[in-house]
């Protein structure tokens, strides 16, 4: 994606927060924050299902949209607890977090990933692919971590779906432990997923596809990660679930986008 891209600035609640009251003020104080902004990034959050109709009657003014963590490989029938993706889409979910790494740690195998993503972009909806390494080693061998990862998501998906593909690079080791990628290393990545893209798909295709950053995201790192990293955009944990910080992130993205 070029720099002017809008930046896709995604909140990735989990299962967080306890009650529906509590994931309304959010929202609300999220509103409230983002008063008078330059409306320049793109803002979605994946709230716990449960609370997303009762989320988007609150979400208007500053048009947040709302993804889902996750969806069965199955389009429907007998699996109990699943939540298919005509479900989501019927409630107003545009896109879809696949292949999270606290999932992928659950033993979702990169099959699964994989039946997921071809679910998610199947049915027109736009498909935020997880990939990041457990941890780095000095030889590099993260970058063949990642490589398989994209290369078993996307085997079989046509140039024309990349449309509806998000790559979100999240390094393991990043997420939530406070110690985020440093913007270079972001930017390395993205360069390496760019480039695994063209290999497969020509420079045209990987340009289709916006690549985010993910892993202790904050306001005191975002700027960097976004004038640096050229990341075109984050998957948040943690600051999301902060009204005022997840705010303070989307207008740094704002900022970033008007002048880059
Ligand atoms: C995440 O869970 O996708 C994540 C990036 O979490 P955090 O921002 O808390 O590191």
């Amino acid at each position: 994606m070029t720099k002017r891209a809008k930046p896709l600035i995604v909140g990735n609640w989990k299962m967080n927060p306890a009650t529906l009251s509590r994931a309304e003020k959010i929202v609300v104080d999220i509103q409230k924050g983002l008063h008078g902004r330059v409306g320049a990034s793109e803002i979605v959050i994946a709230p716990p299902l449960p609370y997303v109709s009762d989320l988007k009657e609150l979400a208007g003014a500053q048009k947040i949209s709302f993804a889902a963590q996750d969806v069965s490989f199955a389009e429907s029938g007998a699996y109990t607890g699943e939540v298919g993706i005509s479900m989501l889409r019927s409630i107003g979910i545009k896109m879809v977090i696949v292949g999270h790494s606290e999932r992928r740690e659950g033993s979702e195998t990169d099959e699964m990933v994989k039946a997921k993503l071809d679910r998610v972009i199947g049915n027109k909806l736009t498909a935020i692919l997880c990939v990041g390494e457990k941890e780095r080693d000095r030889f590099g061998d993260y970058f063949t971590t990642i490589e398989s990862q994209l290369t078993a998501a996307l085997a079989d998906v046509s140039a024309q779906d990349l449309k509806h593909l998000v790559v979100a690079y999240e390094p393991v080791w990043a997420i939530g432990t406070g110690e985020n990628a440093t913007p270079e290393q972001a930017e390395e990545m993205r360069l390496f997923i760019h480039k695994v893209l063209s290999d497969m798909y020509g420079r045209a295709g990987s340009e289709m596809v916006k690549i985010v950053y993910g892993g202790s995201v904050h306001d005191d790192n975002a700027a960097d990660l976004l004038k640096i990293g050229h990341v075109d955009g984050f998957l948040i944990g943690g600051a999301s679930l902060d009204a005022k910080e997840f705010a303070s992130i989307i207008k740094i993205s704002d900022q970033y986008a008007k002048f880059a």
